[in-house]
Parts: C-alpha cells; sequence; structure tokens
C-alpha cells in the first residue's frame, strides 16, 4: 500500500513521573499504621518464638522445615500428607478476601497487603532523611550535589538495610533463625538460604523503594479481577458528587461542598483523582477521607465527602438483598468445618506394610509358613511412643519375634516382620491378613493396614 506510514504510541505505563504524595493524618492513615506495627510484629517476631514440645525438646515455633519435610506451627506438626489441610487453608484465605471485598471493597490492598505495608515504610524512611513531599520534589529536580548525594546514600542505605533484614528474616522461616544468622554473620549460607535472602532483599528494595504504585496498578492480577466482586451495596472510598459538586471557586457560595482544594489528590499514593469516580488504581487505603475530612473541618462542614460508601448509598437508595455474602460466608463456614474436621480426624501414626516380593512364602523348621514384611511405622507425634504389632486374618497367625517396637519422635522408622501361619491352613492361595499397630502409651493411636499371606 503507497502513502504516509501511520505509528501510534500506545501507552502502557503510567508516565507522570515519580509520585510524591504528601503525608496526611485521621483516623484511616492511623489504621493503616496499626496495621504496619501488627503485621509487622508477626513477621519480623514470630520466627524468635520457641515451642517445647511433647518430648520435652524446644524448637522453633514457626518453622517450615522444607528439608525434613515438616511444618512447625507452635504444637502442630504437618506432614506432607497434611496437604489437605494446607489446601483448606488457602482456599479459606481466597473465600475470606472475597468476602471482604465484597463488603467493603479492597480492603486487603489497603491496609494488610505486604505491597502497601512495605511501601509505607519505605515511604516513612524517605520522609524522615529527605523531608516531606515538597522538598522531595526539589531534592529530584535539583542538580547533583554532596547534599543530595548524602541525602540519597542515607535513604538506599536504610531502605538496603531494612531489605537485608527481611530477606533474612524470611528465610528464617524455613531455616532456624538462631543457626541462620551466625551463617549469615559467618558468610557460610548454603546457596538456598543465600538465593532466597538476597532475592526477597533485592524484590522488597525494588517494589518498595521504586515500583511501588506500579505494583497494584500494572502487576497485581487482585486490581484486574476484584471488580467482579463489587456489586452497587459494596462499600469502598468514594466522593459525594450530588454533595461535592458543583466545585466552589474560592469563597463561593451557594456551591458543592468541594473547595478544589486537590489535597485529596497529593495524599493518594497512586496519584489519582477520586473525584474521577471509582478507579481500579484505587487501593481502598482511605487517605483522601482523611485529608478531605481535615478540609471540611477547616471550612466548618460536616466530615465524610470522601468516606467509605456504596453506590446505592451515595444515590441515596436502600440496600439491596446480597446473595453473594450468603454465598461466601456459607463457602467460608463450610472450609472452617472442613478444616476442624480434618484437622481433628487426623491420626499421629501412619503405617505402611509392604509384603517381601523376593520371597514369597518359606517352610519354618517347626512345619509353619512364614512370610516376610517390612512396616514403615510413621511416628508424627514429636514424642516418643512405643508401638506393639498383632497379625489376624488367618487362625493362628502370629509375628515371629519382637512385636514391639519403639518409635522414631517425629520420624519413620522401618521394621522387619516374620509372621508365621500354622501348617494346613489350606492349600496354595493368597489370604488377606491385617497387621495393627497401637501406641503403647496413648490408647487412642491405633491403626490398621491390610495384608496378603501367601500359602505355597
Ligand atoms: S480534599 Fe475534599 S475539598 Fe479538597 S479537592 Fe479533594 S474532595 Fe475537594
Ligand atoms: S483515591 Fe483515596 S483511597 Fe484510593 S488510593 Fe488514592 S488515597 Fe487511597
Amino acid at each position: 500500500m503507497q502513502g504516509k506510514a501511520h505509528t501510534a504510541r500506545v501507552t502502557l505505563y503510567r508516565n507522570k513521573g515519580k509520585i510524591h504524595a504528601r503525608s496526611t493524618r485521621g483516623r484511616f492513615n492511623s489504621l493503616r499504621w496499626a496495621m504496619v506495627w501488627l503485621t509487622q510484629l508477626v513477621f519480623y517476631g514470630a520466627c524468635w518464638l520457641g515451642w517445647t514440645d511433647d518430648g520435652g525438646a524446644t524448637r522453633q515455633a514457626l518453622l517450615f522445615d522444607i528439608a525434613h519435610e515438616k511444618f512447625y506451627l507452635f504444637g502442630l506438626v504437618l506432614w506432607p500428607q497434611d496437604a489437605l489441610l494446607l489446601a483448606i487453608v488457602l482456599i479459606l484465605a481466597a473465600t475470606g478476601l472475597f468476602l471482604v471485598t465484597a463488603v467493603a471493597g479492597r480492603l486487603f490492598c489497603g491496609f494488610a497487603c505486604p505491597q502497601t505495608v512495605y511501601t509505607s515504610i519505605f515511604m516513612w524512611i524517605e520522609e524522615k532523611v529527605e523531608g516531606d513531599h515538597l522538598a522531595r520534589r526539589r531534592l529530584d529536580d535539583a542538580p547533583w550535589s554532596a547534599r543530595k548525594l548524602a541525602l540519597r546514600s542515607a535513604k538506599h542505605g536504610l531502605w538496603l538495610a531494612l531489605a537485608a533484614w527481611t530477606g533474612i528474616t524470611f528465610v528464617g522461616y524455613f531455616t532456624p533463625i538462631r543457626e541462620l544468622l551466625p551463617a549469615v554473620a559467618g558468610w557460610q549460607l548454603g546457596p538456598w538460604e543465600g538465593f532466597w535472602v538476597v532475592f526477597y532483599g533485592l524484590f522488597m528494595y525494588l517494589q518498595a523503594g521504586f515500583a511501588r504504585e506500579a505494583v497494584c496498578q500494572h502487576m497485581c492480577p487482585y486490581s484486574r479481577f476484584q471488580g467482579v466482586m463489587f456489586d452497587p451495596t459494596t462499600r469502598s472510598v468514594a466522593y459525594d458528587t450530588p454533595r461535592g459538586e458543583p466545585r466552589r471557586a474560592k469563597g463561593g457560595a451557594g456551591a458543592g461542598d468541594c473547595v478544589d482544594c486537590g489535597i485529596c489528590v497529593q495524599v493518594c499514593p497512586t496519584g489519582i483523582d477520586i473525584r474521577d469516580g471509582l478507579q481500579y488504581q484505587c487501593i481502598n487505603c482511605g487517605l483522601c477521607a482523611d485529608a478531605c475530612d481535615t478540609v471540611m473541618t477547616r471550612i466548618a462542614k460536616p466530615a465524610g465527602l470522601i468516606r467509605f460508601a456504596s453506590e446505592l448509598e451515595l444515590a441515596g437508595k436502600p440496600t439491596s438483598a446480597r446473595p453473594r455474602l450468603a454465598v461466601y460466608g456459607g463457602l467460608l463456614a463450610v472450609f472452617v468445618g472442613l478444616g476442624a474436621w480434618t484437622l481433628a480426624d487426623r491420626s499421629l501414626l501412619l503405617v505402611d506394610v509392604l509384603r517381601d516380593r523376593g520371597s514369597l512364602a518359606r517352610e519354618a523348621a517347626d512345619g509353619r509358613i512364614e512370610n516376610a514384611y517390612t512396616l514403615k511405622i510413621m511416628n508424627l507425634a514429636e514424642a516418643p511412643r512405643d508401638f506393639r504389632v498383632a497379625v489376624s486374618g488367618i487362625a493362628g497367625a502370629e509375628i515371629v519375634g519382637a512385636a514391639r517396637f519403639a518409635g522414631v519422635p517425629g520420624g519413620i522408622r522401618t521394621v522387619q516382620l516374620t509372621v508365621a501361619v500354622p501348617a494346613g491352613e489350606g492349600g496354595a492361595a493368597v489370604r488377606p491378613i491385617a497387621f495393627e499397630i497401637a501406641a503403647e502409651q496413648d490408647a487412642a493411636t491405633r491403626v490398621v493396614e491390610k495384608s496378603t499371606f501367601v500359602l505355597p
């Protein structure tokens, strides 16, 4: 085709420059910082808690010991066999998120998401080092000087120190933190530990220090699909347009309550104007509501021009029935019940029985027929326990030799067993038998495993 070549620029990324959000005070800001403290006290502190198990040994209370295939959660020890519980916990977390989103929008994003929490901490450090939003903007525009270099070095040094400590803490949930720290100090980290400390630390540094709101806007899948959980009754941060518009000119009377000061935009960590309506970039942090409340108080108007409100509430319509809440709530109840039942029904003893396929059957000196078996006794309790093994299914069947074994606390004991059956118990056949394994210290712990006995 002849003619002028057409070119089009497609903008895939926000190009407004770095956002320097103005700090604000108010109830949502206080709640946000309360959540920062709560989540970070748990994250940085929980790996230091110790726990003494039933066997008297002390270990880290929360430890995901992947190398030994065990998750320690205080007194509960989960094995690979408990994968169903993990699946239920994940389903519960997802259903809980759906329910919270349907009720109050992206509360998780604004108050508990690690990206929000770490970004808040990084921005707090930035403000302490470089000053408020105006000073930071001036510093951005200023040419490089000794002062700028010192401020930037201090900021990045603190960010990197925090990121490194976070990486170490993260790995401290997989390798006992009290063993990890000396290894870090002595540069003796294993390859996986070293990789994850550096990866998690750098990831945090880049995400919270540089990417910030771009993560919420361009990388997080939740921001894209959370809209499907919204309905007209979902409460989220919203601008009361009928009350605010038309905006007042300076000193104007008879107009709406919005004085067009722009402070709600200046405090927004994602740089949007909530007055333009509900936007997927909004993380529901409520900072614009705090800022606007301050303005309303100053001009002697009621607070709440920007507030948590539903579409119906803003339109002055009554709340409608919400079947989706009943569905999410019902699912939550079902999975809580299922998880509790799975936990209560979980046995602390698992046994695998394998018949020795190398020698099917042999005749002993006393004329009895013998079959050999291997038993893998998994003692899921952290205390030492003894197990007694009995066999049934064929008249006169008994175990030759020891039938009592000491279990390994929280481990697997493999034992070889021989079962003897009196001669004359029938012709050549494969007969079903059952092994009963019971813990001597705990009558409720008992397992029956089926197997077969070969008669020649
Ligand atoms: S802070 Fe309130 S008054 Fe100021 S521009 Fe935003 S909505 Fe209008
Ligand atoms: S619009 Fe308001 S609630 Fe939404 S992200 Fe910005 S400050 Fe937070």
